[in-house]
């Protein structure tokens, strides 16, 4: 009898330590966004400026975009050849990656089906607001101070339309967006990486 009290005593313990209620997350963890102030002109801005014949700007495609760096990986659903699409079969994937500081993106893509399958994988880091702000103009970095709501912070990585010149960051609150003619599917790891579905998905019915 003794020991059967014991055990319920001891399991009462248990029961009411679980119970015990999870402190909750401290305010000063939740991300609190400052708006960028440009420090370059729109000539220099990566979007606006003088950059025409180096991106491929005006082709119905995305790209990734480190926003520290601005290094870019071209994801190549719609294939181009002398600026004029190309519509006819790829008959092939086209694998391709980058590195950028501690993380990579690695880009499996199938032109034929209209989409690509993209981990960025590796340690993200935080937005270099400094570098963020020597690349663009005030008027596109407004464009992206709108786009911030939430608790999560930005990541260092953004999808860059350039059919219609847009810039959109991942942000861990939206795990679907469009961009474009594209659907972006966004599943943010627990460990800070992210896996990305792009899908052409222009309008079906004009
Ligand atoms: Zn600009």
């Amino acid at each position: 009898m003794k020991r059967i009290l014991c055990t319920m005593i001891t399991l009462l313990m248990v029961l009411t330590a679980c119970a015990a209620p999870v402190a909750s997350e401290p305010e000063s963890t939740k991300y609190v966004h400052t708006p960028y102030v440009s420090n370059t002109t729109p000539d220099k801005c990566f979007v606006c400026g003088d950059n025409q014949s180096t991106l491929p700007w005006g082709e119905d495609n995305i790209g990734i975009l480190n926003l520290n760096t601005f290094e870019m990986l071209h994801i190549e659903i719609n294939r181009y050849e002398n600026g004029q699409l190309l519509e006819k079969p790829a008959g092939f994937f086209q694998n391709r990656g980058m590195t950028c500081g501690e993380s990579n993106v690695q880009a499996m893509t199938n032109p034929d089906r209209g989409y690509s399958n993209i981990q960025i994988q590796g340690q993200l880091q935080p937005i270099d607001s400094v570098a963020l702000q020597s690349h663009l103009c005030q008027d596109c970095l407004d464009k992206i101070n709108d786009m911030y709501f939430g608790d999560y912070p930005p990541k260092e990585y953004a999808i860059v339309n350039f059919a219609d010149k847009t810039l959109r960051p991942l942000i861990q609150n939206t795990t679907f967006f469009s961009s474009g003619n594209y659907g972006i599917n966004c599943n943010f790891e627990e460990n800070g990486e992210v896996d990305l579905i792009v899908f052409y998905c222009p309008p079906r019915y004009k």
